[in-house]
């Protein structure tokens, strides 16, 4: 029934930016190397995710915008690694339609032509050959245009352009290897080169002063001499005089997942021991990996709190790390 799909929508797809991380999430898990986001209107007007990956066969298209397509996650233990695993639920393109207009055109590698689809409001449509390059693109208009107490609920256009931005930085910097731009109002925001370093993802988002600035963080624990949870720890920090950064900016990601965690954000902090300049703020973009089975597997994998086994452990092994990073430099 057409409400009950809203509501399980809303599940799902609460604005904007949940519309933007399920579809690059899809393109990430096609195996795409490159990645375009466009927005208008802080994404209600419109969301296109372009990608390069293997692509939808034609006879496919329905099935993946049904509901509870076939989900790609093999058995319950994948989502207790959930951190680990993308897709997995098998609903969002499902949800998405649901409450706005989706097309999604796609051409799988090879193919000779494309395919196209459109589900309007829960409604799909038949699936007709389209003219469209390799890999597959999916637009979303007039988001909520169905539920209208949902878009009364939405922020401002700026607050959801930035929403957009943030989760799009998120993906751009947990994956270098991958080219993902963002384009907004017809405007391009960032693009990154997808050359797999880091420093280079870090330049296209945030400019070459922030860039340079930064210092490698790289921990191996094949190489410590201690015990620690931790298997590695790498990423950039910024150095605390050079930093122009005028608010904090901690990126952390758990075994390749963006997280909002306070042990993490602590560990940066005091790894620079009031070192900061007054008004600096540390600026850091830090990958932390993990056996699986050390990060709290009753935590939701589309929430963005992890909990460690061992927090306190977990916390000291990062701060080792970055202060370790700083030293080198004489920090
Ligand atoms: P899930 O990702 O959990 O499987 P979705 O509703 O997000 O569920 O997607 C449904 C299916 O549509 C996917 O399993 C995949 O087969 C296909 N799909 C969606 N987006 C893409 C894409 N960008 N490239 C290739 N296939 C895609
Ligand atoms: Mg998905």
């Amino acid at each position: 029934d057409r409400t009950v799909q809203q509501i399980a929508a809303g599940e799902v797809v609460e604005r904007p930016a949940s519309v933007v991380k399920e579809l690059v999430e899809n393109s990430l898990d096609a195996g795409a190397d490159r990645i375009s986001v466009s927005i208008r209107a802080g994404g209600t007007e419109s969301i296109r995710v372009r990608d390069d990956g293997v692509g939808i066969p034609r006879d496919q298209l329905p099935e993946a915008v049904a509901e509870h397509a076939t989900s790609k996650i093999g058995d319950v233990d994948d989502l207790a690694g959930g951190v680990a695993t993308l897709g997995f639920r098998g609903e969002a393109l499902h949800a998405i339609g649901a409450v706005s207009r989706l097309t999604v055109r796609s051409r799988p590698r090879g193919a000779e032509v494309g395919a196209g689809l459109t589900v309007e409001g829960g409604d799909a449509g038949e699936v007709t050959p389209v003219g469209c390059p390799e890999g597959t693109t999916v637009e979303v208009r007039d988001l909520f245009f169905n539920t209208p107490a949902r878009k009364k609920f939405l922020a401002t256009e700026t607050t959801e352009t930035d929403r957009v931005g943030t989760v799009v930085t998120q993906y751009a910097l947990a994956n270098p290897g991958v080219a993902v731009s963002l384009e907004v109002d017809d405007r391009e925001r960032f693009a990154t080169p997808g050359d797999g370093n880091l420093r280079s993802a870090v330049l296209s988002i945030y400019g070459r002063e922030v860039a340079e600035g930064m210092i490698e963080v790289s921990f191996d624990a094949t190489a410590a001499d201690h015990d620690t949870p931790v298997d590695r720890v790498h990423g950039l920090v910024s150095e605390p005089e050079v930093n122009r950064a005028t608010r904090e900016y901690l990126a952390t990601f758990v075994n390749d997942r963006y997280v909002t965690v306070s042990d993490l954000r602590n560990a940066v902090l005091s790894a620079y021991g009031g070192q900061l300049a007054p008004e600096r703020y540390p600026f850091a973009v830090l990958f932390v990996e993990l056996p699986t089975e050390a990060v709290d597997a009753n935590v939701h994998p589309r929430k963005l709190e992890v909990r460690f086994d061992q927090p306190e452990a977990v916390q000291s092994a990062v701060e080792a790390a970055v202060s370790d990073a700083l030293l080198e430099h004489g920090i």
